[in-house]
């Protein structure tokens, strides 16, 4: 298929990955950048959702399912009117990133990674010491399960990878797939 003429197309560019993988920070950093290019950028961060949107849901898998389709139907609106969507939300069951990359066409899953061991090391909300003590349940990774993505555009390490260079393989993908036509300068050895 042909990517030209997406340069000015809005597209849903999805993280998935554990608590505390590196999801928001990752897309924050992205979003500055891509906002710095003049672009139209919405992120949709799955902590500030839960306060809102889908407040009052919580981590059974229906509740779980609920809180995805919203974010979806939310990035299928923005990805229709020009606008950069960024989900930086857990997003565990792979059945439903599939339906909603299916509903919104243009797609880009961005799967950050790191070793349990290190996750627990950062523990960055104190929710691993939690999980692990038995004191939460349905906790993604610990007690509730996560499916990785089988064939995500891009895949990341924040145990081995700076943020930078994090970001930068997520514009270089945005670039190969004509979402963007360079790789913002900026955004290199910072
Ligand atoms: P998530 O959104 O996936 O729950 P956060 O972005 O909130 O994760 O937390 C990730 C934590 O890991 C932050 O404290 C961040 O500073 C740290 N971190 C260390 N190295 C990296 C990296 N290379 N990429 C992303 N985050 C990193």
């Amino acid at each position: 298929m042909s990517t030209s003429g997406r340069e000015s197309q809005g597209v849903t560019i999805w993280f998935t990955g554990l608590s505390g993988a590196g999801k928001s920070t990752i897309a924050n950093q992205l979003e500055k950048i891509l906002r710095a290019q003049g672009r139209k950028v919405e992120v949709l961060d799955g902590d500030v959702v839960r306060t809102n949107l889908s407040k009052g849901l919580g981590f059974s898998k229906e509740d779980r399912d609920t809180n995805i389709r919203r974010i979806g139907f939310v990035c299928q609106l923005l990805t229709r009117n020009g606008v950069m969507v960024i989900s930086a939300a857990i997003s565990p069951y792979k059945e439903i990133r599939n339906e909603v990359r299916k509903e919104i066409g243009n797609f880009a899953e961005v799967y950050v990674q790191a070793p349990m061991e290190v996750l627990i090391q950062r523990d960055v909300k104190g929710l691993y010491k939690k999980a692990i003590a038995g004191e939460i349940k349905n906790f993604t990774g610990v007690s509730d399960p996560y499916e990785p993505p089988d064939n995500p555009e891009v895949v990341v390490d924040s145990s081995r990878e700076t943020v930078e260079e994090s970001v930068n393989k997520v514009l270089s993908k945005l670039k190969e797939l004509g979402y963007l036509s360079h790789v913002p300068a900026g955004s290199h050895g910072r």
